[in-house]
């Protein structure tokens, strides 16, 4: 099978548990609760997203096989085959992720990390399992390594998901496009940590720093 990829490049994680650390990643296009097209967004069930996922326009973007796709992420890599880290993600990667990558990318050092909204379980294989809900539908997937909660959420039911497997609850505030929305999306998420003790703050601190 060959994959659909958006882009592919080397960064540092900009989220989550392990932001800052030196990382590719691996952008699949697609996703399960928007097509990504502007038109479709009010009636998607996920209606917040602020990333690109639609073609295989951006870097280094293309169809790929998986053999094809683990050397490029290598490549991407450089020098060194010790903490070698991939972030696969999207849209939503368990589309396409499938035991032949997984494969491939393990043959080639890496400790493979996911980013799903967790309607689609999640590969067995992977090493670093982060989901992030979405209100409206249907979390399959409910263990894992990080839960990460874009906040606010009308219809997000947090009481619900402590009782899931995860071993760190994260609240992210959502990026709401303009300044002001932000700062009141800011305030909501430290208010709701504030209350809420078994959750903690993430930023999305590639956004800050001018990341990709
Ligand atoms: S589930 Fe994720 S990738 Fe899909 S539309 Fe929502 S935020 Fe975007």
């Amino acid at each position: 099978m060959s994959y659909a990829v958006k882009e592919i490049f080397l960064t540092l994680q900009g989220e989550g548990v392990h932001a800052g650390r030196r990382a590719v990643f691996l952008r699949f296009a697609g996703c399960n609760l928007w097509s990504g097209l502007e038109r479709d967004r009010s009636s998607a069930v996920c209606q917040f997203c602020d990333t690109d996922f639609v073609g295989m326009d951006g870097e280094n973007g293309g169809r790929y096989e998986a053999s094809e796709l683990a050397t490029k992420a290598a490549e991407l890599w450089g020098e060194g085959g010790e903490h070698r880290y991939i972030v696969i993600t999207g849209g939503e990667p368990m589309l396409q992720v499938d035991d032949t990558l997984v494969e491939a990318l393990h043959a080639r050092d890496f400790t493979i990390a996911i980013e799903s909204n967790g309607t689609i379980a999640t590969h067995p294989g992977i090493d670093w399992v982060c989901i992030s809900p979405k209100a409206g539908s249907e979390v399959v997937q409910r263990q894992g390594n990080e839960l990460k909660l874009v906040w606010p959420q009308t219809g997000s039911d947090t009481e619900v998901m402590e009782s899931w497997a995860f071993d760190h609850f994260l609240i992210q505030p959502m990026d709401g496009g303009n300044a002001e929305a932000n700062q009141a999306n800011r305030a909501a998420a430290i208010a709701f940590v504030d209350s809420h003790p078994k959750w903690r703050l993430s930023l999305q601190n590639h956004k800050l720093l001018g990341l990709p």
